[in-house]
């Protein structure tokens, strides 16, 4: 007995625990984490280092904005296209499997955990549209599920493998303790893609700007961000750091044009692309709006570019509340 296994780790407890269940069904196992400006690492990074496993890192950005673009199974809750992303996943560590020699992809999927990705249909899916039949495993729920080739074969000990399913914790609960694993993020955390506010600002992006500009994309990350009448898109810095990430954005990046006031403190803005003139006026006025004026004389100045421009008061918040996405 004895096979080597690549674990898809998301640092979550059931990928914690999909590895250790393995190493004792006697497989040596290593790690590999999928990363998109969506979903970081550094949980993975650090349950690989608790586990004393090496780790993979696979930038998966163009494949997840492929399927937020066009999900073949739809999304979840928000813009999650978790279906094809799981498929797509361990599709692409089926290809490190054959480029590097292990015996199996394995995951820490649990039959019925979740409605819709993890119900006994969507496993099969996952499994078929991944091309990886017969050397997928699912540790967790392995007993549940035919057995897969390393354990037919005799390679991984199907007796230690797992039959849970279900929603409730308990289980997982159990052998976190058994285990000794006691750090992991919230099982729904970590994916940017799953949040209705996050998934309102992609969306928006998407339909206007597009999602080919990957910069624009990790922007999405910072800044509140409001839409004006005529089209034209507003990221507006919440601190001092997102002011400066946007001032870096258009005046070294060039990805568009930066709004700023020039004798009071308030926030930057970043305009990746300018609609019409009345909505770069409202640009200005939004950007004056949640500016430090109150003990200003007279008007805000602000910074179009290199331009600059004296706004009239009066500047109002509430003007700008049905333009605001997040
Ligand atoms: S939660 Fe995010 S990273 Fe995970 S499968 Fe769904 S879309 Fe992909």
């Amino acid at each position: 007995m004895g096979c080597r296994g690549l674990s898809l780790l998301s640092g979550g407890l059931d990928s914690q625990l999909a590895v250790r269940v393995l190493q004792r069904a006697g497989a040596d196992v290593e790690g590999v984490c999928f990363v998109t400006p969506f979903f970081a690492a550094d949980a993975a990074k650090k349950a690989a280092a608790a586990l004393g496993i090496k780790l993979h890192l696979v930038d998966f950005t163009d494949d997840e904005i492929s399927l937020v673009e066009n999900p073949p199974h739809g999304f979840g809750g928000a813009m999650n296209p978790c279906i094809d992303c799981h498929a797509t996943m361990i599709r692409r560590a089926g290809g490190l499997m054959e480029k590097l020699g292990y015996d199996f992809v394995s995951t820490g999927e649990v039959m019925g955990q979740r409605p819709m990705s993890q119900n006994r249909q969507s496993l099969g899916v996952v499994e078929k549209s991944s091309g990886l039949k017969g050397r997928l495993v699912r540790p967790l729920s392995a007993k549940l599920l035919e057995p897969t080739i390393p354990e037919t074969q005799g390679l991984l000990d199907r007796e230690k493998l797992l039959d849970i399913s279900g929603r409730s914790r308990a289980r997982q609960m159990e052998l976190a303790a058994e285990f000794g694993i006691t750090e992991y993020p919230s099982p729904a955390g970590g994916c940017k893609l799953t949040e209705d506010g996050f998934g309102r600002k992609l969306r928006d992006l998407m339909e206007h700007e597009g999602l080919r500009n990957r910069r624009l994309v990790e922007l999405l990350l910072v800044a509140r961000r409001f839409r004006l009448p005529d089209g034209t898109g507003v990221l507006l810095g919440r601190d001092r750091n997102e002011n400066a990430v946007l001032k870096e954005a258009g005046e070294t990046e060039g990805l568009g044009t930066v709004v700023a006031p020039v004798n009071c403190p308030g926030p930057t803005a970043l305009l990746p692309a300018v609609r019409s003139d009345d909505d770069l006026h409202r640009a200005t006025e939004l950007v004056c709006a949640y500016s430090r004026c109150d003990r200003l004389e007279g008007d805000v100045m602000v910074r179009i570019g290199s331009v600059r421009a004296s706004v009239p008061r009066p500047y109002d918040r509430a003007k700008f509340k049905d333009f605001q996405i997040c």
